[in-house]
């Protein structure tokens, strides 16, 4: 495998050095798929896309750790976020979903879309990625890359080098512009060939080994379905919100959103627009909840006893909430809600064989996109 190392800096037929744009998700793969390609002497630009649905565990986003890897490649980098044109692509996808809610052939063919206007805007040659045949069950199949590649615009000009002799030669590869011997030939969800050469390029640190797309998460999927089902309008603050806290439907128009302690409560105090309804008990600890959708004055009662049910004081007959609606604030005394009800209510994945709910997974899915 060591021959990645080694060749002559090719040239455009102007006799000007080679030049590619880079797919950078801050994975090994697309780190990988860079190296591979500078090796041969070729420049590269990482762009980095970012969504609403981008989840890093690393403390940071998935940016900066696509930032972090471009400054160790010594390349440089356009960051992008795509949330808008993403949000209409998952609400209906063209493709259809994967396992999840994940809209993978459609957001690709969006990416490299992206990718191939910026690379005539920089006169890039061709656009390179880490993807690997049959490492994805629904966009890193043949059918399905072809399929991206056409819609895209970009036939012939997407270079994957960790699976380059797997597939058909690309343009690039026709023209000289890249060695094919000193491409790779990986293939499926083996990740041996990718430890091999990332011993060889001394990548040491993976980034971003977990976190991911939360659309693939299945927790996070049946939030978002269910959602879509009652807010064809879906905006970027209902899908940030999605991401906090306990979530329960009362009613078509109706959600109340539970906050889970303090980091949770003052996020979703961040997150409320006007019209909608804050929650918070009067004389003890307790969550702060925010009402969105039609609010009648017996959602306002319901949404006060649930906030009660998630309170300290669950089991007394009679506590004090707090209603608070741009500057004003009000006070209402009710019962707790009823657990059995609140449980009801609760947007939640439940797997009945196994008894138990899917929730949205703390580590991420680890699917990262390459
Ligand atoms: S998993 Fe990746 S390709 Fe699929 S929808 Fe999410 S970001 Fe896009």
């Amino acid at each position: 495998m060591t021959e990645v190392l080694t060749g002559t800096v090719p040239r455009t037929e102007q006799g000007q050095r080679v030049k590619a744009v880079a797919l950078l998700s801050g994975g090994l793969d697309s780190t990988l798929a860079i190296h591979v390609v500078k090796a041969q002497g070729i420049d590269v630009v990482a762009l980095n896309f970012v969504t609403v649905f981008c989840r890093c565990t690393r403390g940071g986003s998935c940016k900066s750790e696509a930032r972090k890897v471009s400054e160790a490649l010594g390349i440089p980098i356009k960051v992008l976020n795509i949330t808008d044109s993403f949000l209409k692509i998952v609400k209906r996808p063209k493709h259809g979903y994967g396992r999840n809610m994940n809209p993978c052939i459609d957001c690709r063919i969006n990416m490299f879309r992206m990718a191939g206007e910026y690379m005539r805007e920089i006169g890039a040659s061709f656009v390179i990625t880490g993807e690997v045949l049959g490492q994805r069950p629904m966009s890193q199949r043949k059918e399905a890359m072809r399929i991206i590649e056409r819609e895209a615009g970009l036939e012939g000009l997407i270079l994957r080098p960790l699976c380059a002799r797997q597939m058909e030669p690309t343009i690039p590869e026709r023209l000289g512009l890249v060695d094919r011997q000193k491409l790779l030939d990986f293939k499926g969800r083996s990740r041996k060939g990718q430890m091999q050469l990332a011993d060889i390029f001394e990548v040491k640190d993976y980034p971003c080994p977990a976190g991911g797309c939360l659309l693939t998460d299945p927790g996070f999927a049946y939030r978002i379905k269910e959602l879509f089902t009652h807010e064809p309008d879906t905006t970027l603050n209902d899908v940030q919100l999605l991401k906090v806290g306990r979530h329960l439907r009362l009613n078509g128009s109706a959600k109340l959103v539970v906050g889970r302690g303090e980091e949770e409560n003052m996020r979703i105090e961040n997150l409320a627009q006007e019209g909608d309804v804050l929650f918070l008990m009067a004389d003890v600890p307790g969550p702060l909840c925010l009402l969105r959708g039609n609010l009648t004055e017996e959602v306002l009662h319901q949404a006060a006893q649930l906030t009660a049910r998630f309170s300290k004081v669950r089991s007394l007959p009679s506590v004090k909430v707090i209603l608070r609606k741009g500057g004003e604030e009000r006070v209402l005394e009710v019962t707790p809600a009823d657990p059995v009800w609140a449980e009801g209510l609760t947007i939640v994945k439940k797997d009945k064989r196994k008894n138990r709910k899917i929730v949205v997974e703390e580590g991420g899915t680890g699917h990262k996109c390459d």
